[in-house]
């Protein structure tokens, strides 16, 4: 696709859309918004804009459209994979200032949001009404990005991903229409579930203005284990078992013991350092917590656990997830002059102790730095390779190792990205993973996205 570089006069006829602090050509906001978390080169857009409400953001969809002008949605570029980097240039939406949480229903278990909403934010302010939005991807993130990602995170394994709390979207399309799907109802089967197109799709279809959200209980009470295990091999059949036996653990993350050590270090936790799992229950009473966590005992030590140490207080479990959600953080700073790539691969069940076994082997046999760590009960595995920037031989290796790995995920059913999305670094492997699918997922860009302007470079090979 042809686009056409911004001109003065596209960029006054965009300046008009807006009041003069909502756009800028700045360098300054072009660099910030040149680069999400991930190691892929920045690329900075031509101009970044701020609307406020959606009749500005179809506006600027429509002279984009009219014009050819690449346009990519921007949250807080937290992504992982380059998934908001603006690789054709062009116009970035920033939605920061749609912020607005715009009608709390606690007693429909609901709330209407703005896509700039930062999900902490959100969850924060919902407290008070007993009730949460569960999705927890650890960086400040924002509900478009988070919805535009699929993401996912800790408490997945129990509640969910974002597509499960999406009940209705206002979304602009390319073209500047804005169009809204979905309903308030808990459950419809009243014909093709838009909802779904639209969530994880990284922006590519169209632009989230509003969100109406599902959300649910906090819970009553929960009770937290920390079991170590003599091998990360024995952990990962001890998830495998506790998911088996159905025993419904609101978090299950694995912990190679290079990421014990680093977060003991970063935090001043003192846990054993070896493989680990970290385990939590919700429920309505502490009885039954009691009999769930004697039978998760019971499955870890037929595994051959070390210590399985429960009774961990509210305090303590705020202090190793933290910890869990700032280990990716950890590890950059950890290793300076060097650059990171993240394989995120999420197996079935039954293949996740496979998986983490080839991981470990990747590791010695290579004999690079890497940290592993997972959330285990849903089969999503995180193996960061570190490598000196630029050193050829040591990026080489790490190619060929998360080529091996997302081959022999998609070998076993697998996915190619658990919950990061796909972005720049997983087109590469869309065909393996969705044959013929991908010419009808193309099809469907096609028709939201005629001239192929919305977030272009993105998730087709
Ligand atoms: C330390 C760290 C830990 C992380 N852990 C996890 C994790 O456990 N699980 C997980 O899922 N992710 C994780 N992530 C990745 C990231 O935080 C999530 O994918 C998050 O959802 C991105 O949200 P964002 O607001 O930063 O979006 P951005 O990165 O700004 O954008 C993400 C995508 O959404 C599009 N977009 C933005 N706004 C809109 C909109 N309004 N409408 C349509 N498209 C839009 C962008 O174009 C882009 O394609 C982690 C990131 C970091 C840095």
């Amino acid at each position: 696709m042809k686009f056409n570089p911004l001109s003065q006069s596209h960029l006054e006829y965009l300046q008009s859309l807006v009041v003069p602090d909502r756009f800028s050509t700045g360098e300054s906001h072009l660099d910030l918004h040149s680069k999400d978390q991930s190691r892929h080169l920045p690329c900075r857009p031509e101009a970044v804009i701020w609307p406020t409400d959606r009749t500005e953001v179809s506006a600027i969809l429509k002279y984009a459209n009219d014009n050819l002008i690449p346009v990519t949605g921007w949250g807080s570029g937290s992504s992982l994979e380059g998934n908001p980097i603006p690789v054709k240039q062009g116009l970035v939406i920033d939605f920061s200032l749609m912020n607005k949480i715009l009608d709390i229903r606690a007693e429909s278990f609901q709330v209407d949001v703005e896509p700039g909403v930062i999900y902490q934010d959100l969850n924060e302010k919902l407290k008070y009404t007993g009730l949460f939005f569960p999705p927890d991807p650890g960086a400040r993130a924002t509900i478009g990005g988070v919805i535009a990602n699929n993401a996912s995170g800790t408490r997945t394994v129990y509640y969910g991903s974002t597509k499960d709390y999406v009940l209705r979207l206002t979304v602009v399309l390319a073209s500047g229409e804005i169009i809204e799907t979905g309903t308030r109802a808990a459950k419809s089967s009243s014909g093709y579930d838009l909802i779904h197109i639209f969530v994880g799709s990284e922006g590519t279809l169209g632009l989230v203005v509003a969100a109406t959200l599902r959300l649910v209980g906090l819970p009553e009470e929960f009770s937290a284990a920390v079991v170590t295990f003599p091998s990360v091999e024995t952990a990962s059949t001890a998830v495998y078992q506790v998911m088996r036996a159905g025993l419904a653990p609101a978090a299950l993350e694995l912990l190679g013991p290079e990421c014990v050590e680093l977060i003991n270090r970063e935090e001043s936790l003192s846990l054993a350092v070896l493989p680990t799992l970290f385990m939590e229950f919700h429920g309505p009473t502490q009885n039954q917590l009691t009999d769930v966590l004697e039978l998760a005992r019971e499955i870890c030590q037929e595994e051959g656990c070390g210590e399985f140490r429960s009774g961990i207080g509210r305090r303590e479990r705020d202090r190793i997830f933290k910890a869990r959600h700032e280990l990716g953080e950890m590890i950059g700073r950890n290793h300076p002059g060097c650059d990171i790539l993240i394989i995120d691969v999420a197996t079935p069940i039954t293949a996740y102790p496979e998986m983490i076994a080839t991981a470990k082997e990747e590791l010695i046999s290579t004999g690079l730095t890497g940290y592993t760590f997972s959330h285990a009960g849903d089969g999503n595995i995180h193996l960061n390779l570190i490598g000196k920037k630029g050193d050829k031989k040591d990026w080489d290796m790490i190619e060929k190792i998360s080529h091996r790995m997302v081959t022999k995920t998609l070998d076993m059913g697998g996915t190619c990205t658990g919950e990061h999305g796909v972005g720049i670094g997983k087109r590469k492997f869309m065909h393996a993973e969705h044959g013929s699918s991908l010419e009808w997922m193309k099809r469907i860009k096609s028709l939201f996205d005629p001239n192929g302007i919305l977030n272009p470079g993105k998730i087709f090979p």
